[in-house]
């Protein structure tokens, strides 16, 4: 199975996607987590990326799809993946597409885990407080969730009309949240 979840930061996204591959034996692929751990270890790509991730602005088109090519050609991957944080732009979803086309590994369904703007802002704050991310600023907060409405939501058309599209209302509890995900992955065919 192959899956991509779709949702503003704050909406429970990366927790989903990691209960996700823990219970079906999915590789998480979280792009966030891949240019954070590039930060931590110093690398090049760490440090051409921390002042973008510190803005809350978006790394460049071409470097986050070569960086998931690469992430998608490993072993891990074979069983499944959870897509988590990628694609975010028209041409990263593109690119997916054809990535993906060439390898004939479809995507089984796309969630979209809808949240109010008020509610993503609120659990960004607490996460502020509790992490310390730092790109967890109120100004990169609201610029994240503007960028999410302006360059990521066009998306989820691009997914309803492709048909693997499921709207996820993520409002509620994490178990409530993750019990509606497993209903629907129980009604994905497995090829
Ligand atoms: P996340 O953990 O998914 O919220 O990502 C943290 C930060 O990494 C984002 O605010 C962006 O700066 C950067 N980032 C992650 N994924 C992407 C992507 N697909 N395209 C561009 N920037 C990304």
């Amino acid at each position: 199975m192959n899956i991509l979840l779709l949702g503003v930061q704050g909406s429970g996204k990366g927790t989903q996607a990691k209960r996700i591959a823990d219970e079906y034996g999915l590789a998480h692929v979280s792009t966030g987590d891949m240019l954070r751990g590039a930060v931590a270890e110093g690398t090049e790509l760490g440090r051409r990326v921390q002042p973008i991730l510190e803005r809350g602005e978006l790394v460049p088109d071409e470097l986050m799809i070569e960086l998931i090519r690469e992430r998608l050609g490993a072993e891990d991957t074979a069983p499944g993946f959870v897509l988590d944080g990628f694609p975010r732009t028209t041409p990263q979803a593109q690119a997916l597409d054809t990535m993906l086309a060439e390898i004939d590994r479809p995507l089984s369904v796309v969630f979209e885990l809808q949240v109010p703007d008020d509610v993503a802002t609120e659990r960004l704050q607490r996460r502020a407080e509790l992490e310390g991310r730092t790109d967890d600023t109120p100004e990169a907060i609201r610029k994240r969730i503007d960028l999410y409405h302006q360059q990521t939501e066009p998306l989820v058309a691009h997914y309803r009309l492709a048909g693997n599209l499921v709207g996820i209302h993520g409002g509620r509890s994490e178990n409530e949240v993750f019990a509606e995900i497993q209903q629907a992955l129980d009604q994905v065919p497995s090829r």
